[in-house]
């Protein structure tokens, strides 16, 4: 969008058109939601099979190794042609974080389920009196010989009801202060006896996330990720990859694609106020693509990402909600429609989208923490 293909990209670029129009199921387009995992984890299997369900993995890993150019070919044409959001808490969030912190056997163990899409992962970081202020955790891990003892409950954990494994930040040193360094990183079975989920529905009206309720259930201590007492290291840096991941431009592309498409079907295309909005919403997807390559290139280079990705979900996050009530202002008197609006030029589901953007300032830290963490880290501000 910002940028010309090389020639080699413009045919990667039409590879990658030609096999997706080919193998992605027309159910599976333009869907607002996450589909459920029956209907979503046959199409991770069959980009897992094609070699391009983890471009950004190096190839050691089985991940593509594509080039930064290469992964926004990919982000671009996934989003031209409606592709749905996969569980990316193994491929964008804990997976990097094995490949820098894990040991050998734990790499072993874990990277190739993720990249062919045989377990789910689900993230265990927030708890019903921790989020913002996550150095507050409570769930409590102790030490017991060889494995750890949980209990404790953790809440908004995505797709938890559909996951084999959570990566979870636990309070291994109630004592310590500051209370940061008495946090451990661990990984837990879900199947484990003693843990029990219960979903919980979204404004949007789907079941994305869930309570978690563990009940002295026994984690090998083999699962600690790094050493004991030093998870608020990884957790952090995990962070730097999920704002970066959930920044992806993939959704406002596709949320600037439903805005064209309802505007031209009410009509309001035609006034020169909206067209003038339309270009300004236009111009800060190219902006968001274009921070968004910035920040990957950063990332690659230092391995986890900066507070580069805290600059980048603000501007991401805000713009899909502006995004979102751009869709609103184009759907006039239909926007309140309850499910997909039927149009000559096809379906589009405003308020689900609209309903969705809501959870983006807030999820992988809200808007507020993102600007504390720029004032302070970037900016250099006093506390
Ligand atoms: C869709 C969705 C999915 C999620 N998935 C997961 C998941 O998979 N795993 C997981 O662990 N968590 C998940 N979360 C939880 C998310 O990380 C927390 O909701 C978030 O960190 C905010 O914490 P909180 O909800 O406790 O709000 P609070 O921390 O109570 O904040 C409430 C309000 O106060 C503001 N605020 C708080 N402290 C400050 C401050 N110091 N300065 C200025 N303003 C402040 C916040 O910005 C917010 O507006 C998810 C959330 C959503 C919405």
């Amino acid at each position: 969008m910002f940028r010309r293909d090389t020639p080699a990209e413009a045919e990667f670029r039409m590879e990658v058109r030609t096999w997706l129009e080919a193998n992605l199921p027309a159910a599976l387009r333009g869907r607002t939601t996450r589909p459920p995992p029956s209907e979503l984890m046959p199409w991770y299997h069959t980009l897992s099979r094609k070699g391009w369900i983890a471009p950004h993995w190096p190839r050691q890993y089985g991940g593509m190794g594509a080039t930064l150019n290469e992964q926004i070919v990919m982000t671009e044409e996934l989003a031209r042609v409606g592709a749905p959001h996969l569980p990316v808490q193994g491929l964008n969030h804990i997976g990097p974080i094995l490949m820098e912190f894990a040991s050998d056997a734990q790499k072993a163990q874990h990277l190739p389920p993720i990249v062919e899409g045989s377990v789910i992962w689900c993230q265990g970081y927030s708890e019903p009196g921790a989020g913002s202020d996550l150095a507050s955790l409570s769930t409590r891990a102790t030490l017991e010989g060889d494995h750890f003892v949980i209990k404790g409950h953790k809440i908004w954990t995505t797709w938890a009801h559909h996951s084999d494994w959570m990566f979870a930040l636990v309070r291994t040193d109630p004592q310590a202060q500051p209370r940061h360094a008495g946090i451990s990183f661990l990984l837990i079975d879900m199947h484990s006896p003693g843990i029990t989920v219960r979903p919980i529905k979204t404004i949007a009206g789907d079941d994305e996330f869930s309570e978690v309720f563990f009940d002295d259930v026994i984690v090998p201590a083999g699962n600690l990720i790094g050493k004991l007492h030093d998870g608020w290291r990884i957790a952090n840096a995990l962070l730097g990859h999920e704002r970066l991941g959930t920044s992806n431009p993939q959704f406002a592309l596709m949320a600037l694609e439903r805005i064209r498409t309802m505007a031209r079907a009410s009509g309001i295309m035609a006034d020169p106020a909206f067209q003038d909005r339309l270009a300004a919403a236009a111009i800060n997807v190219t902006v968001l693509t274009a921070l968004f390559s910035h920040a990957v290139e950063l990332t690659n280079s230092a391995q986890s990402p900066g507070p580069e990705s805290s600059i980048i979900k603000i501007f991401a996050s805000e713009l899909l909600q502006a995004l979102g009530e751009l869709a609103v202002e184009a759907a006039g008197g239909h926007a309140p429609a309850d499910g997909p609006i039927a149009t000559d030029f096809g379906e589009v589901d405003v308020a689900t989208a609209f309903l969705q953007a809501r959870r983006v300032t807030i999820y992988g830290g809200s808007s507020e923490i993102q600007r504390n963490v720029v004032a302070r880290r970037v900016l250099n501000l006093p506390n």
